[in-house]
């Protein structure tokens, strides 16, 4: 049998990043990852790769969290020559609904007060602030906060593809996109010149004994046997509650199901210098009256009719040469079990583009039959909690530790999570929005008053 002083579950990019905290930046020798896929290849390689220090309250905790891990994001890219394409190009968030511009300024006046930056509101008025450029797949643009547009004129100027009813435009600043895949092989390596062992296979029992982790034990065939060990981390993605329940913890955690679309702009419609593109409204999908009829008839078919939730978006992949997007659109929001590979709806790569087309109606050319060519579809897991927060830190049982419910944010929050996990367990002073990532939270009344008034942030 053998032993290492910390077993981590899971070699997503939340297991990944830990493996790097304890062993490069702690030096803990003896860590040992276990999985039985390749690394990030579960959820971690089906992320859109975006990050943004933007997130609402109540309280700073979300802000500050983020930003400490943009923090970290950007000096290991300045360390490695940028190996994971870290960019700053933006978030834009549009609205055509007047009523909805000024909760976007609301918000904005709201989550900048939190610290995420200060809020420059453009009217087109001879008073303006200037505003800020923009520099495409750069890090070198010290800009942040936001930009709130309510300047038709001016957003038309920026983004003609748009449709002319536009009214405002929440552009974020400290937010960007990132090679999740890349990220995670720099880490991985790091961590092995630092003694991380990686072992395949899958973990069946964590062996608890008198309220303590003593071990671990594989499933059979994976050559490994027992792992004893006092530390154990839970970092399995989707399979984080089951893997919870094999060591002795329930924990609040739900899955849902989020697709994601590769498309190939071969038309040449979106530029590629753009940020990441998200529309604010609820959409009513575009159909010819024979097809709405044909659609309501069928009681399977009829939400394609009905109104549709807001939030499709859109961001360009790959260097300028690139013609490829990735289209995002949750539309059916529920917990699931998740099965591998996830089966995502064979109308899926359709209906964003339905939805897209309201945001760039230049994209309903792809409607029409035999235009648009196959796009590549994937998708993944959001694991979550309630609030749509994280657990990170300790357990009742001694020597467990979580590293999960990373939701639609695990890519961007992987770096400030797995130093606050790696705090907990070398016994280092932690930050003091350690308490708001704890399993223990939900014993708290304050914490259960203060959740009543969280927003998801969840896009
Ligand atoms: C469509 C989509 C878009 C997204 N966009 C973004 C984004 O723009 N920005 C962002 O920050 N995040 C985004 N996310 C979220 C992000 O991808 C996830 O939060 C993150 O990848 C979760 O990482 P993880 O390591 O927790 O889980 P995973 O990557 O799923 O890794 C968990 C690992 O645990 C292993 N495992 C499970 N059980 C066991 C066991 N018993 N024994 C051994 N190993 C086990 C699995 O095999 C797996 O490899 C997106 C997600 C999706 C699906």
């Amino acid at each position: 049998m053998s032993s290492a002083e910390v077993v981590i579950c899971g070699a997503g990019i939340a297991g990944v990043s830990a493996a790097y905290h304890l062993t490069v930046r702690h030096g803990v020798r003896s860590v040992v990852l276990v999985d039985d896929q390749p690394p990030l290849s579960v959820t971690s390689d089906k992320s859109t790769e975006c990050y943004r220090n933007w997130w609402p309250g109540p309280g700073d905790t979300m802000v500050r969290f983020m930003s400490r891990s943009i923090d970290l994001l950007e000096e290991m890219a300045e360390e490695s020559g940028n190996r994971f394409t870290m960019n700053r190009n933006g978030y834009a968030y549009l609205t055509a609904d007047p009523a909805r511009a000024a909760e976007l300024e609301r918000g904005a006046r709201e989550v900048s007060a939190l610290g995420a930056g200060p809020l420059r509101i453009h009217r087109g008025l001879p008073d303006d602030p200037p505003y800020p450029e923009e520099r495409f797949d750069s890090l070198d643009l010290p800009v942040t906060g936001a930009d709130l547009v309510l300047d038709r004129e001016r957003i038309l100027r920026r983004f003609p593809f748009l449709p002319p009813d536009v009214t405002a435009l929440l552009h974020l600043r400290r937010c960007g996109w990132l090679s999740a895949q890349q990220l995670g092989m720099y880490m991985l390596e790091r961590a092995r010149e630092h003694g991380l062992r990686q072992v395949h296979g899958r973990i069946e029992e964590v062996i608890v004994s008198d309220g303590r982790v003593e071990g671990v034990r594989l499933e059979p065939g994976g050559g490994e046997g027992t792992i004893a060990t006092r530390c154990f981390v839970n970092a399995a993605g989707p399979l984080s509650a089951e893997v919870g329940r094999r060591s002795g913890v329930e924990l609040p955690l739900h899955n849902e199901l989020h697709g994601k679309v590769m498309f190939e702009d071969y038309l040449g419609i979106l530029p590629r210098e753009l940020p990441l593109m998200l529309w604010c409204d609820p959409v009513s999908l575009s159909w010819s009256d024979e097809e709405r009829e044909e659609l309501a008839q069928d009681p399977e078919l009829r939400w394609l009719t009905e109104q549709m939730p807001a939030g499709v978006h859109f961001r360009p992949e790959g260097g300028r040469d690139s013609r490829w997007h990735l289209l995002l659109w949750t539309y059916h929001l529920e917990a699931r079990e998740p099965v591998f590979p996830p089966a995502i709806d064979p109308y899926y790569p359709e209906v964003v583009m339905r939805g897209l087309a309201r945001m760039v109606p230049a994209l309903a050319e792809y409607l029409r039959p035999g235009i648009m060519r196959r796009p590549y579809v994937d998708g993944g897991y959001y694991c979550k909690t309630r609030e749509n927060r994280p657990l990170i830190g300790p357990t009742p049982v001694a020597g467990n530790h979580l590293l999960c419910g990373m939701s639609g944010f695990g890519i961007m929050a992987s770096q400030a999570a797995a130093e606050l996990l790696a705090a907990h367990i070398v016994g280092q002073q932690l930050p003091d929005y350690a308490g708001e990532f704890l399993l223990s939270r939900y014993e708290d009344p304050a914490y259960l008053q203060k959740m009543k008034a969280m927003a998801s942030g969840q896009l």
